[in-house]
């Protein structure tokens, strides 16, 4: 083990403080992590047919999520990090290859069908979350493939913050105390992130120029993500959790006339104008069931 890497480690290990008999006593606690990675940010992705399962290249690209995930668990890994999880969040939530994925990795698979969605399996337990392959919010212009989770949302909006999937799906993390330290995808949504969560470490692999995409080799990105999660995670006490006040008031905007009228009669749910609907609560959990009926 070189010196530097052993200081790596020591780093990394989180000093919890417990009461034993009146006295306070310091242990170690293993790191945790918690990876979701979607498609459409993932390193030269440019069409809608590179991240969909009929696609001809899809193939190639499902290849390439697998690796910028590795270099993730990479990153985490050499961090320190003990427990890494991997959350497949696009599509099917069946792109990532399983034998391909890094042996320290345990991966999350499928829809549960519950509201943490692109966030299944996250707890209390986890340290810390990261997002690769992520894209921006719908109407973002130079980036690709952006929309809001189902491409009829025009808008997703929390207690007046317009926010990508990234942005609500930090507020579940944060709903477990977990920050988010570290997000890749496309350079606009990572400006998006950034303008929500404030420091945290970005790797942006592409942008766009209209439709077109510009980016660097796989190789280079990934390990540009490596690197990123690393050091992360070497500065983990500076990231806090996403948290917004109570209660929480969704405002969706749709593109279908339908959509809004079936929306609507969501317990709850108020159609507050001509494309749009208004969802309130204290359990950001229900606010995201409310959503996951609305937007489709
Ligand atoms: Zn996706």
């Amino acid at each position: 083990m070189k010196e530097g890497r052993h200081e790596v480690l020591a780093a990394c290990l989180l000093v919890v403080m417990t009461v034993v008999g009146g006295n306070v006593v310091e242990a170690e606690k293993a790191l945790k992590v918690f990876i979701s990675i979607d498609m459409e940010g993932v390193t030269g992705v440019a069409n809608w047919e590179d991240v969909e399962r009929d696609g001809k290249d899809y193939p190639i690209f499902r290849e390439i999520m697998t690796r910028e995930a590795n270099a993730a668990v990479e990153g985490a890994a050499a961090a320190g990090a003990r427990e890494i999880w991997v959350r497949d969040s696009h599509g099917t939530g069946r792109n990532i290859l399983p034998e391909m994925l890094d042996r320290r990795a345990i991966l999350v698979r499928e829809w549960s069908g519950g509201p943490k969605s692109m966030m299944e399996g996250i707890d209390e337990s986890f340290d810390a979350a990261i997002f690769v392959g992520y894209h921006a919010k719908a109407g973002t212009p130079n980036s690709l493939l952006e929309h809001t989770s189902s491409g009829k949302v025009t808008d997703f909006s929390v207690n007046g913050m317009s926010m990508p999937e990234a942005g609500y799906n930090a507020l579940i993390a944060g709903l477990y105390g977990v920050p988010v330290v570290f997000v890749a995808g496309d350079l606009t949504l990572c400006e998006q992130i950034t303008a929500l969560l404030g420091d945290i470490e970005t790797v942006a692999v592409k942008h766009g120029i209209g439709a077109a995409e510009v980016s660097p080799h796989p190789e280079v990105t990934r390990e540009m993500i490596n690197a990123g999660v690393e050091k992360a995670l070497l500065r983990l006490g500076d990231f806090k959790p996403y948290r917004l006040d109570t209660p929480y008031t969704l405002v969706v905007k749709l593109k279908d006339e339908e959509m809004v009228q079936k929306g609507s009669h969501y317990p709850g749910v108020t159609r507050t104008g001509e494309w749009e609907l208004t969802f309130t609560s204290d359990d950001f959990l229900e606010i995201m069931k409310a959503f996951s009926y609305v937007r489709r």
